[in-house]
């Protein structure tokens, strides 16, 4: 169960390595416990992974690396109740087919399905929705293998500040091996893509839309004032998917495969970049269709990059991106990626970076062979001057004392973490940095 490893663990941005001096890849809930047992007896760490598309060092260990892959599936089905029960390596990309089979879907993606559902909850994974919650908010009850041996369950009833600490957990206070979720019924989404200018939405556009669609969010490619919008609505239309071709065209050739190559000539002739980009705003055309929700949230990725997000007050949106823009229109960085805007409502998880806050979500993202840190860090300076929170599992600076006053909660997090895990069993240089 525990083999002595030589490999080096990478994140799926290739941005975080880490060497991992065992790898366990346990098959139940009894192998964790016995995995986490011999780790304090050897006095080594033990981290859980998941499919490593966080782009910080939250999930990179010199410790023990627990492979949950062979935990996946669902285990339990309430169908009354529209709650199931699900392995934590549970991969979204099953998931979401497998509670199609049941007649349910999760209410709310984000935009790729690589995750597993206990990575996803952990860092705060997110879509968008005005009136809508994140992923861990769909999440009821969390079977935890804390530091001690033991095997918890948590849920608003049982055990209610493990269960609101341990929903955005960040892989800190145990090895989650179960979660279960509230779902709702199957649904279909009827999406509308189309175009528009950034000034409109700055200008109110964007809070109407949002107002006014059930999951709407907007790109805005710098160096123009051009950006896509995708409004998805809950409906009772037939389906109909996008032709096969279409699909393709779009999300493979346009934003994959043409969009790596006009990356890699950006990254050799930088000063093309702001004329690929007026391109590259041009090429996706508007489309309408009608699909499953999950087909319609999760789009392929396969250009590499690295990624900043940052969620602020909703009532920030226009003042943060405006501030972008004008920063990208000052300074010679040249920035091929559009930049993504979405929202949320604010919840009551402890560490949900929408805590009791309506809120909109920015994120910048970069090239993996070309990044620039000053873009980065101004972004970063123009989000805090807005309170910001930074996504757990995307690019920041932030050290625990940063993000103690965006938290009201996160000295009972702390409080939490030194119950379950005093000896600090699950620590990395990452949760050091950020929790203190
Ligand atoms: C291409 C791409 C697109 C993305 N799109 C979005 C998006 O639309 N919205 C969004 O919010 N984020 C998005 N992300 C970020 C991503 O959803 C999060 O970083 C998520 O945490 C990754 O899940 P993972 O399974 O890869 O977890 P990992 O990155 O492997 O781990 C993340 C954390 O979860 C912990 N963890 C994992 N399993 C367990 C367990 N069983 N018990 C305890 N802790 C555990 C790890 O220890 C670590 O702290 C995207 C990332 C990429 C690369």
């Amino acid at each position: 169960m525990l083999r002595v490893s030589r490999l080096v663990w990478e994140n799926w941005a290739g941005n975080q390595q880490g060497l991992p001096r065992a790898v366990a890849e346990p098959s139940s809930a009894a192998e964790v416990l016995a995995v986490l047992a011999r780790a304090r007896r050897d006095g080594r760490t033990v981290k859980a992974v998941g499919s490593g598309h966080s782009f910080t060092a939250i999930a990179a260990t010199s410790g023990v690396l627990l492979d949950l892959d062979r935990m996946r599936g669902i285990t339990a089905v309430d169908l009354p109740a529209r709650r199931v029960r699900v392995l934590a390596g549970t991969p979204l990309y099953e998931l979401n087919p497998a509670l199609e089979d049941l007649g349910l879907a999760l209410p709310n993606l984000g935009d790729i399905d690589r995750q597993t559902i206990a990575g996803a909850v952990a860092t705060g994974t997110h879509g968008t929705g005005a009136r809508r919650h994140g992923v861990a908010a769909a999440v009821t009850g969390v079977r935890l293998a804390t530091a001690d041996g033991s095997l918890l369950w948590c849920s608003a009833e049982e055990e209610a500040d493990f269960f609101w600490a341990a929903q955005v957990g960040l892989g800190a206070l145990g090895v989650v091996t179960e979660v279960e979720l509230q779902c709702v019924p199957a649904f279909l989404l009827h999406a509308r893509e189309g175009s528009g200018r950034l000034e409109d939405l700055l200008e109110g556009e964007a809070h109407r839309a949002a107002a006014a669609h059930d999951h709407f969010e907007f790109y805005w490619f710098p160096h123009t004032s051009r950006v896509q919008t995708k409004r998805n609505d809950r409906t009772d239309l037939p389906v109909s998917p996008l032709p096969r071709w279409r699909g393709w065209l779009d999300d493979e050739l346009l934003a994959n495969g043409a969009f790596e190559l006009l990356n890699r000539v950006g990254a050799r002739a930088p000063r093309t970049i702001p004329s690929l980009a007026r391109v590259s705003s041009r090429a996706l055309s508007d489309r309408e269709y009608v699909d499953r929700s999950w087909r319609v949230f999760c789009t392929p990725r396969r250009v590499r990059f690295v990624e900043c997000e940052y969620a602020v007050p909703r009532a920030a949106l226009a003042d943060v991106v405006g501030a972008l823009r004008d920063w990208v229109e000052d300074h010679d960085v040249a920035v091929p990626f559009p930049v993504e805007v979405r929202v949320l409502a604010g919840d009551d998880v402890w560490l949900s970076t929408a805590y009791q806050r309506d809120t909109a979500y920015v994120a910048v993202h970069q090239y993996h062979r070309r990044v620039q840190p000053a873009y980065f860090d101004a972004f970063e300076r123009i989000a805090r001057d807005h309170a910001g929170r930074p996504h757990w599992g995307k690019l920041h600076t932030l050290t625990a004392d940063d993000l103690a006053p965006l938290y009201p909660r996160f000295d009972d997090f702390r409080a939490v973490r030194d119950l379950l895990d005093p000896e600090r069993l699950f620590r990395n240089p990452h949760l050091d940095r950020i929790l203190g």
